[in-house]
């Protein structure tokens, strides 16, 4: 019997990582479609938005992960379940900004009302929602957001998309497995 003990990694193939993070992001995206709309409805401004996303990714046009968050703004709120992030969804009062999403009102809480049943985040990541909120898809590769940012904005919009569809996407379980052992290596 040989013990291992030790293991040094000669090559690790990031350069595989690259191709299967678009292939994994590109079928995120058929599967966000395949949760988010019923079986044979037809949505042309979402296909339009598919489209745009599949040529910015083969572009390699900015930085995927926010494209594809933009992505999921875009299809919630072609869907009809676009977040609120002008009023507080609790009481309607007008906000500026917020530390604070309630997935269930689907939007921004006020300084006064009950935060409950939804995520904190910080203001900044709330105002990069909503800018990608307003942003058309093509444009998105101009805003710059760091890793943390990336990760607040994530928890937000896949608790939403959990919210709304009742459905749990899988396609990117693996990739971010993937990308947390590369970080680690
Ligand atoms: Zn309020």
């Amino acid at each position: 019997m040989y013990l291992i003990n030790e293991v040094q990694i000669i090559h690790s193939f990031g350069e595989f990582l690259e191709d299967l993070e678009m292939l994994t992001y590109a079928s995120y995206l058929n599967e966000l479609i395949d949760i988010a709309l019923l079986e044979e409805e037809s949505n042309r401004e979402l296909f339009k938005q598919i489209v745009t996303a599949y040529y910015l990714m083969k572009n390699k046009v900015g930085d995927v992960e926010i494209l594809i968050r933009a992505f999921e703004i875009k299809l919630l709120n072609f869907t009809g379940y676009g977040l609120n992030f002008e009023n507080c969804c609790i009481c309607g009062k007008k906000i500026n900004s917020s530390n604070y999403i309630n997935l269930s009102y689907g939007g921004g809480v006020c300084s006064e009302c009950n935060k409950q049943g939804g995520i904190v985040l910080t203001n900044t990541a709330y105002n990069v929602l909503k800018i990608l909120s307003n942003f058309p898809l093509e444009k998105v590769h101009r805003i710059n957001v760091n890793e943390d940012m990336k990760k607040q904005i994530y928890k937000v919009l896949s608790g939403f998309i959990v919210e709304n569809y009742q459905k749990t996407p899988k396609s990117l379980d693996m990739l971010n497995v993937f990308k947390e052992g590369n970080k680690n290596e």
